[in-house]
C-alpha cells in the first residue's frame, strides 16, 4: 500500500525539520526500502555509479583529547601507542597510488608531536611525485597550520561536528566546544580545503531531532563530504556499557542525507561494515558512494582501536583490498580511478 505522505515528502526538494524527522523515524519495512530505493536513485543521478577509494592511512593513535566515545582518549592507558615515521608514511602513500588510489587519508589522535612542519613535508612529499588527493583528518589544529598545509599541497580535512546540541558536544568530548569546532570547519572552508563533517549514531541521550538537525547543519555547513557511523562502545572508555548504534538508523540517515543533499560524498563507513557484516553494501545501496578502506601496515592497525572488532583490523590491508574490489563489483558497481574531488563546487578543485 502507498503512503501518501511519504510520497509527498520525496517529491520535495527541500526538506523541513518536521520531515526530516518523518523520513529518520519511518517503521514499515516497504516504507524504508521506498526511502533507500529513492536515495539510490538520487545518488545515481548525482554522484554516477562509481565508487570513490579513500585509502587510510592512520598514523598516530596518540591523542590529547578525552573524547567519552573513543577508545584512543588519552586516559585509556590500555592502547598501545604508536607514531608512523615520516619515511614510512610516505611509503605506503606510493603504494595506495601503485594500487589506483587517488584520495591518500592521513589520519590521527590530536598528536602534536606530529607539528606542523613534519605533516607539512609528509604532504609535500607524497604530491611533489602525484597529483593524488590528501585529505587530513587530524583533529583540531592551529589556523596557522591548517593554512600551511594547505600551501604544501593538502586538498580536504575531515572534522566531525559529532553532536550540533552544543551541551551534548562538551560533554562527549570532555572540554572542547561546539561553536569552536564549527569555527574551524568555516575557516578550513573559507582557506579552500574541501570539508569532510560526520556524526555518530547512536550516542548515549542522543535524540531523532538532533540528527534531524545534524542533517540540517551539514546543509548549512556546505559539507563536502558527511559521514555516519554507528556508535559502537569501546572497553575502558566512560561508555563501554552504552548500547551499540542503530544500523538501521544510520542508513535512514544515510539515505536522508542523500535526498536532501544531492551530490555530497557520503561513505559506507567502516563502523557501518564492523556491525553488519553487509555494511559496506547496504550503505552503498542507500545513498552512499564512497568506501574509506584502511591501509595502516602492521603491526600499527592493530592499535588504532577508536573501538574494538573493527572489520580487517587483523587482515593483510593489500589482501582486503582485492575483496574489496569483489564486494563493489558484486553489488553492480564501478570503482573510480579519479581523486573524486567535491561535486558541490568546482572552484575548489586544484586550488
Ligand atoms: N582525532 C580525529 C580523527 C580521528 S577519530 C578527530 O577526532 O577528528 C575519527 C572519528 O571516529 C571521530 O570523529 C568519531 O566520529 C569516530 N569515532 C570515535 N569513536 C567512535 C566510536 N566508539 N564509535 C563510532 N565512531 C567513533
Ligand atoms: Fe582523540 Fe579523535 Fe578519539 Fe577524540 S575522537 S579521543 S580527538 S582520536
Amino acid at each position: 500500500m502507498k503512503n501518501e505522505k511519504l510520497e509527498n515528502i520525496l517529491c520535495n526538494q527541500n526538506f523541513s525539520k518536521e520531515e526530516v524527522i518523518y523520513l529518520l523515524s519511518l517503521a514499515e519495512k516497504h516504507d524504508i526500502e521506498r526511502l533507500f530505493r529513492k536515495a539510490d536513485q538520487i545518488r545515481k543521478d548525482f554522484c554516477g555509479e562509481e565508487v570513490h577509494l579513500r585509502g587510510v592511512i592512520e598514523i598516530s593513535n596518540h591523542c590529547e583529547q578525552n573524547c567519552l566515545f573513543c577508545g584512543l582518549r588519552d586516559d585509556n592507558f590500555t592502547v598501545k601507542r604508536y607514531r608512523m615515521e615520516p619515511d614510512e608514511i610516505i611509503e605506503t602513500a606510493a603504494k595506495l597510488v601503485k594500487l589506483g588510489i587517488y584520495t591518500i587519508v592521513l589520519k590521527s589522535g590530536e598528536d602534536r608531536k606530529l607539528d606542523t612542519d613534519i605533516i607539512a613535508h609528509i604532504i609535500y612529499s607524497i604530491k611533489k611525485s602525484t597529483n593524488v588527493a590528501i585529505t587530513l583528518s587530524l583533529g583540531e589544529r592551529g589556523l596557522d597550520e591548517y593554512k600551511t598545509w594547505k600551501i604544501a599541497g593538502a586538498d580536504r580535512y575531515i572534522l566531525r561536528h559529532e553532536s550540533c546540541d552544543s551541551k551534548k558536544y562538551a560533554y562527549y568530548r570532555n572540554k572542547e566546544t561546539h561553536t569552536n569546532r564549527i569555527q574551524q570547519l568555516k575557516y578550513l572552508k573559507r582557506l579552500g580545503y574541501q570539508i569532510g563533517d560526520g556524526t555518530i549514531i547512536g550516542l548515549p541521550l542522543q535524540t531523532i531531532d538532533e540528527i534531524a538537525d545534524d542533517i540540517l547543519l551539514f546543509q548549512e555547513m556546505d559539507s563536502d563530504m558527511i559521514a555516519f557511523s554507528p556508535f559502537i562502545p569501546s572497553p575502558f572508555t566512560p561508555f563501554q556499557n552504552k548500547p551499540a548504534g542503530s544500523v538501521e538508523l544510520t542508513l535512514k540517515a544515510i539515505a536522508v542525507a542523500r535526498l536532501l543533499l544531492k551530490n555530497v560524498h557520503i561513505p559506507a563507513t567502516t563502523a557501518l561494515d564492523s556491525l553488519d557484516p553487509q555494511g559496506k553494501e547496504k550503505g552503498l545501496k542507500c545513498g552512499a558512494n564512497i568506501l574509506m578502506p584502511n591501509y595502516t601496515p602492521y603491526p600499527y592497525r592493530e592499535s588504532y582501536s577508536i573501538y574494538p572488532n573493527r572489520r580487517d583490523s587483523n587482515s593483510d590491508p593489500f589482501d582486503s583490498h582485492k575483496l574489496l574490489v569483489d564486494r563493489i563489483s558484486n553489488i553492480g558497481r564501478d570503482i573510480s580511478f579519479s581523486r573524486g574531488d567535491s561535486l558541490r563546487n568546482s572552484s575548489f578543485l586544484h586550488l
